[in-house]
């Protein structure tokens, strides 16, 4: 689905994918496709072209503008809970220190209640920590080491996890994108 090589290069003129309600399938990563890949899928009738790109294609029998945004025609459901990955933990985390609130490079992660007094690896118990703050807590609970965490941990849905992606828009947005992205901070025009 994502393709930080489209991003890099916009010269490549990566389509936006939106769900049938016209809302983007994901926001962090933004759900972007090749748009060779978004032809394809054109010709297939499996999604409306929203939106072009001034750039066209030729075939011998065909001129067509790449398309900018497209929307899928069936919608796609997502499940309600999203995979306990190491990613969606930093999104849930919006990538900061949930001790100190840092947003630092190099984050880890922390098991709440250490693993030595029987913490298990789950939503509930790993959250976001920066290495001095994870050094300092050590082996001891937040009670224990005197670091009360501020946000209790919790199993996010895809929903919520959705709403934390709209904190980071990508570098490369198109303009035609804006129309269907709500981001939220402000962006430079
Ligand atoms: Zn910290």
């Amino acid at each position: 689905m994502f393709h930080p090589d489209l991003m890099r290069h916009p010269d490549s003129c990566p389509t936006l994918v939106l769900n049938a309600d016209y809302t983007p399938l994901s926001y962090y990563p933004l759900s972007i496709w090749p748009w060779q890949t978004a032809v394809k899928a054109v010709f297939l009738e499996r999604v409306d072209i929203v939106a072009h790109y001034e750039r066209e294609v030729h075939s011998p029998n065909l001129t067509m503008r790449l398309p900018s945004v497209i929307a899928l025609r069936q919608f796609v459901k997502q499940s309600q809970f999203p995979a306990f990955t190491r990613f969606n933990l930093f999104l849930r985390d919006t990538f900061a220190c949930q001790y100190c609130g840092s947003h630092v490079r190099d984050l880890t992660f922390d098991h709440v209640v250490p693993r030595a007094q029987g913490g298990r690896t789950t939503w509930e118990n790993v959250v976001t920590a920066c290495a001095p703050c994870n050094l300092k807590k050590g082996g001891r609970t937040p009670k224990q080491a005197g670091m009360p965490l501020p946000i209790e941990p919790i199993r996010p849905t895809s929903w919520q996890l959705q709403e934390h992606g709209r904190r980071f828009p990508p570098n490369y947005l198109h303009e035609t994108w804006h129309d269907w992205l709500y981001w939220d901070v402000e962006l430079d025009a």
